[in-house]
């Protein structure tokens, strides 16, 4: 193989499809809500790689702002954070399992105690060592995924061996409802924290996800866990997203062409031309992660009222056509210039946004049928990835 090639391929100019993450958008999205927490701290979540953002550079972009408490769901992913910022307080969620105690332990890292068992582990581990350790818990409101049960709660504080075995050092608890603000789980949750908490009061507080720090300040405690909104998707479901746009996505346009009346297009056969068209085909498919119920036609489950997924060009909104397969999917680009497309497109990479200020998140979501956390997490590992350092970034560099 031609060595002198691989630089070539490496630098993403030949690559079909590329993301540019806005570190400096990020940064805005925290300093806007850290301004509607007022002296509340910001833990942001930043598991499941930064919510495909990557952890590193949302990690390290934060940190220059200031930011010293970070949550992350496993402990793969709490030592990534460790690396880059050796001061912060590193809260994992997944739970505890006896293998991992050392790990903790080792890279001072706070377990979210989630179970009897958890606590029984941690309490064991430290009173064999003959010294203590600060952890976390995590009480049930209502979401009843992980965390302890409020009866579990009681009889954790009626056995003083047990209650006094453990020093957490914040409670937490995670609403199920928060996207819709007037859903009535979000009172019942809270009030159930608010006796909770009772029980701990030298502990830090937090309850509070992005779309509870929404909710207002009776939701936001000692430090709120945002994640989502930082990362650009809306909080609130009744309301469109006022969070600035983190993620870039374009595809390139690979192939430009005209289609008959009548003719079909792609797997299926599931789109049939009313008439003649002018069609692009653009480098990006669900081997991406770009889903594919984003299709023009032929796929199943999506709502009714929903169309199909869209690029932008040129000021324009150019729908998808016919089914979206593993390495590209079609749009009709029939009301864009012709001689100036074709012109463009022979001179220089031609690059359509599939995800951005004019595609926004939450569109490309609900398109597709689900939300914009999974749109973000399987943003797929093809993609060339530019990263636009935030200001500070900039001095420093
Ligand atoms: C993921 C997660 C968050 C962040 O939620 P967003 O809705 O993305 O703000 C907060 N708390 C817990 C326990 C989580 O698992």
């Amino acid at each position: 193989m031609n060595k002198t090639l691989f630089p070539k391929y490496a630098d993403g100019r030949l690559s079909t499809g590329r993301l540019t993450i806005d570190l400096q958008a990020l940064v805005d999205n925290y300093h806007r809500l850290q301004g509607l927490l007022g002296n509340t701290i910001m833990a942001p979540a930043v598991k499941s790689n930064a919510y495909g953002i990557g952890i590193e550079p949302v990690v390290n972009a934060l940190t220059l702002e200031g930011c010293e408490n970070f949550f992350v769901f496993n402990l793969e992913e709490a030592i990534r954070v460790k690396k880059l910022n050796r001061d912060a307080q590193i809260f994992v969620l997944n739970g505890l399992f006896e293998s991992a105690l050392p790990s903790y332990d080792e890279a001072g890292l706070i377990p979210i105690l989630s179970s009897m068992h958890d606590i029984k582990l941690w309490a064991n581990y430290w009173k064999v060592r003959s010294t203590r350790r600060p952890c976390a818990l995590h009480v049930g409101t209502g979401a009843n995924r992980l965390g302890i049960t409020m009866s579990e709660l009681e009889t954790l504080v009626n056995d003083k061996s047990m209650f006094q075995s453990i020093t957490p050092i914040m409670i937490m608890s995670h609403m199920a409802c928060a996207d819709d603000p007037k859903h009535p789980m979000n009172k019942v949750q809270l009030e159930r924290y608010q006796e909770i908490i009772k029980h701990f009061p030298k502990a830090d507080k937090s309850l509070a996800n992005s779309a509870s720090i929404f909710l207002g300040k009776d939701y936001h405690f000692d430090l709120a866990r945002p994640g989502i909104a930082l990362y650009g998707g809306n909080a609130d479901c009744n309301a469109a997203s006022t969070m600035k746009p983190v993620v870039k996505l374009e595809g390139r346009i690979l192939q430009i062409r005209t289609i008959k009346k009548g003719e079909t297009v792609g797997y299926g056969a599931s789109f049939e031309a009313p008439k003649e068209m002018a069609l692009a085909f653009i480098g990006v498919g669900y081997g991406d992660g770009y889903p594919r119920a984003t299709s023009g036609s032929g796929v199943a489950m999506r709502k009714q009222e929903q169309t199909s997924g869209y690029g932008f060009l040129w000021g324009e909104k150019l729908p998808f056509i016919g089914r979206l397969s593993m390495d590209m999917l079609a749009i009709d680009v029939s009301n864009l210039p012709q001689d100036k497309l074709q012109a463009a497109y022979e001179k220089d990479a031609l690059w359509v946004e599939l995800l951005g200020e004019n595609i926004p998140l939450d569109d490309v979501a609900k398109t597709s049928g689900t939300i914009s956390y999974e749109i973000l997490t399987q943003l797929g590992t093809r993609y060339t990835r530019y990263y636009r350092k935030s200001e500070k970034q900039q001095l420093k560099s």
